[in-house]
C-alpha cells in the first residue's frame, strides 16, 4: 500500500506533525537529510510503525507515494528549502504537489508558486501553528496555493488541525502566498499579543510591586474572564514556575533579551508597503529590539537615573479591574490592525482572504487561540465588509466600555516613567483612528510650503497652493 502523503524534514516539527498524520489513520513517508535521522525517528515511533514507510533516498521515498504526490516539506526556512526542492523535482512527475510547511516568507513562496508554475507540479505554502505541541495534536494550518491541489491534501489536513468544538482549524485561503502571508500576520498579532501582557506584567513588577507569585494568579484569575486565551495561560504558568537551580522564580532569573526570528518584522514591514497602520504590531517589534540593546539600557541607566515607578493608582480589585480591561481594549486594537492589514493585503494579491475563516482556524492550534477569536469570527462573519474590527456593532461597544481602562493605566504609566509602548500605540491608534477631523492639514501646509506638493481644501474650492511668499520653495 502506498502513503496518502510524504513529508521531508524530521527535527522538531516535521517529526511532530509526521507522527500526528500517521496517528490519524494516514499511511506516510519520511525522508530527511541526514539518514541516521530516519532511522532514529522510525524507532522511536512505537504503535505508529506501521503507518509509516521510512526512506533513505528520494527515489525510494518518492516511489512509496501515491500519485499525484502531496510532499511536505518541513525543513530550515530559506535557501536549505530551494535546495531541497531542486534535490526532489527531477523524481517527480505532473501534478505533484511540493508543500513547503515552514515559517517561509510569503514573497519566497509567490516566487516559488511562480518558479513551478510551467513545470507541471504544483506548489502550495502552508503556514503551521502551534510550535511542536500543536504539530503532533493538532496544529493551525493556512493553506495557499490552487484551490485544486489543496483538494488533494484536504482530508489529511482536516484530520490533523485542531478543533474548536468540531469545527478543524484548516482552511484553503487563496492563491500562492496567501497561507503563509496570513501566518505572517498571525505572528505579529501575536508579538503584539504577548508584548502588551509583557507591560501588564512590567506594571503589576516595578510599579506596584508584586511578585512573580502573585502575578501569577492574577493572570490566573483573567483567564477564567474575557482575556481567556493560551497566552494569558502560559503566562500564569511560567510566572508560578521556579528556578530548578536557585529556587527563584522562574522569569526572575531569564535575561530580560527577547530574540525574534523574522516574522513579526516582516508584517510590521508589508503594513508600511501597503501604508496600512499596524502600530501595536511595530511596537511590539521595535520592543523586542530595544530589548536586545541590553548593555546601551545599562549605561542609559546610569546617565539618567532610575525611576521610583511607582504607580499612582492604589492597588486593589478596581486597579485589577482596570489593568484587565486595558489589556483587552489594547488586545482589540492589535488584532484590528492585523485584520486590515490583511484585507489590504487581500486586494494588493488578488487573494480574496476570508476573514471570518481567518478568525476561525486561529480559535484552536495555534498560539493565539482564544475565547476571543470567537467573537472576531462572528463579528466578521455578521459584517464581512467592515472597514476594521473595532467598527462592527459588538466591538465597537467593548472599545466603548474597554478604552476608558486603557486610558488610565497608559496615563498613569507614563506618568511613572514605565515603558508601555504597545498598550499607548493601541490607545493612540483608537484616538487617531475615530478623529474625523485631523492634523494632517497642517502637514500638507508645510509640505507645500517646502515642496510645492499642494493640497485639497475643506470648500472643495480649485485652489492647491498657499499663499506662502517668497521664504517658501518652488
Ligand atoms: P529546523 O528549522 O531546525 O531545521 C532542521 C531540519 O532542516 C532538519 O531536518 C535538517 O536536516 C533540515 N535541513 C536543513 N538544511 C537542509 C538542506 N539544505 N536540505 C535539506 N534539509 C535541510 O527544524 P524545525 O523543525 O525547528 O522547523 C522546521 C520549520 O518549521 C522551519 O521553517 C521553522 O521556522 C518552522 N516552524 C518551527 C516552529 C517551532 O516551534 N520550532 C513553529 C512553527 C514553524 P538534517 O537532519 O539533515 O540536518
Amino acid at each position: 500500500e502506498k502513503a496518502e502523503i510524504g513529508l521531508i524534514g524530521l527535527a522538531v516539527m516535521g517529526s511532530n506533525l509526521a507522527l500526528n498524520i500517521a496517528e490519524k489513520g494516514n499511511k506516510i513517508a519520511v525522508f530527511n537529510r541526514t539518514p541516521q535521522v530516519t532511522d532514529e525517528f522510525y524507532a522511536n515511533a512505537g504503535a505508529l510503525k506501521d503507518k509509516i514507510i521510512p526512506c533513505k533516498t528520494i527515489e525510494e521515498f518518492v516511489e512509496a507515494i501515491r500519485p499525484p504526490r502531496p510532499i511536505i516539506i518541513m525543513i530550515k526556512a530559506g535557501e536549505p528549502v530551494d535546495q531541497q526542492m531542486a534535490a526532489l523535482q527531477p523524481y517527480l512527475d505532473k501534478g505533484d504537489i511540493m508543500i513547503d510547511a515552514g515559517n517561509a516568507n510569503f514573497r519566497d513562496t509567490i516566487a516559488r508558486f511562480d518558479r513551478l508554475k510551467d513545470t507541471g507540479l504544483t506548489f502550495i505554502g502552508m503556514g503551521v501553528s502551534g510550535g511542536e505541541e500543536g504539530a503532533r495534536h493538532g496544529p493551525s494550518i493556512m493553506v495557499g496555493g490552487t484551490e485544486e491541489s489543496y483538494k488533494r491534501v484536504e482530508k489529511v489536513l482536516t484530520s490533523i488541525a485542531a478543533k474548536y468544538n468540531d469545527d478543524p482549524c484548516v482552511a484553503w485561503l487563496g492563491n500562492d502566498g496567501a497561507g503563509h502571508f496570513v501566518k505572517t500576520i498571525h505572528n505579529g498579532i501575536e508579538y503584539a499579543d504577548m508584548q502588551m501582557i509583557a507591560e501588564i506584567y512590567g506594571i503589576l513588577r516595578d510599579g506596584l510591586g508584586k511578585s512573580a507569585a502573585e502575578i501569577s494568579s492574577i493572570f490566573g484569575d483573567w483567564n477564567k474572564g474575557r482575556l481567556n486565551s493560551y497566552l494569558i495561560e502560559i503566562t500564569e504558568k511560567v510566572l508560578a514556575a521556579k528556578d530548578p537551580a536557585t529556587g527563584s522564580a522562574m522569569p526572575d532569573v531569564i535575561l530580560d533579551k527577547a530574540g525574534q526570528k523574522g516574522t513579526g518584522k516582516w508584517s510590521a514591514i508589508e503594513a508600511q508597503n501597503m501604508g496600512i497602520p499596524a502600530t501595536a504590531i511595530e511596537a511590539a517589534v521595535a520592543a523586542r529590539s530595544l530589548s536586545a540593546i541590553k548593555s546601551q539600557r545599562e549605561a542609559a541607566e546610569k546617565i539618567f537615573g532610575t525611576p521610583d515607578y511607582k504607580f499612582p493608582i492604589a492597588f486593589g480589585p478596581d486597579l485589577l479591574k482596570d489593568l484587565e480591561l486595558a489589556l483587552f481594549a489594547a488586545k482589540i486594537g492589535a488584532y484590528a490592525q492585523g485584520f486590515a492589514v490583511m484585507a489590504e493585503a487581500s486586494k494588493e494579491f488578488n487573494w480574496s482572504l476570508p476573514m471570518p475563516v481567518i478568525a476561525k482556524i486561529w480559535r484552536a492550534g495555534c498560539i493565539i487561540r482564544s475565547q476571543f477569536l470567537d467573537e472576531i469570527t462572528s463579528a466578521f462573519t455578521k459584517t464581512p465588509d467592515a472597514a476594521n474590527l473595532i467598527v462592527t456593532p459588538a466591538f465597537a461597544e467593548m472599545v466603548k466600555e474597554s478604552i476608558p481602562s486603557l486610558r488610565r493605566i497608559v496615563s498613569a504609566a507614563t506618568a511613572s516613567g514605565l515603558p508601555v509602548p504597545a498598550l499607548a500605540s493601541a490607545l493612540t491608534y483608537f484616538d487617531a483612528y475615530r478623529q474625523a477631523r485631523g492634523t494632517a492639514n497642517l502637514i500638507q501646509a508645510q509640505r507645500d510650503f517646502f515642496g510645492a506638493h499642494g493640497f485639497d481644501r475643506v470648500d472643495g474650492k480649485d485652489i492647491h497652493h498657499g499663499p506662502w511668499g517668497s521664504g517658501a520653495q518652488g
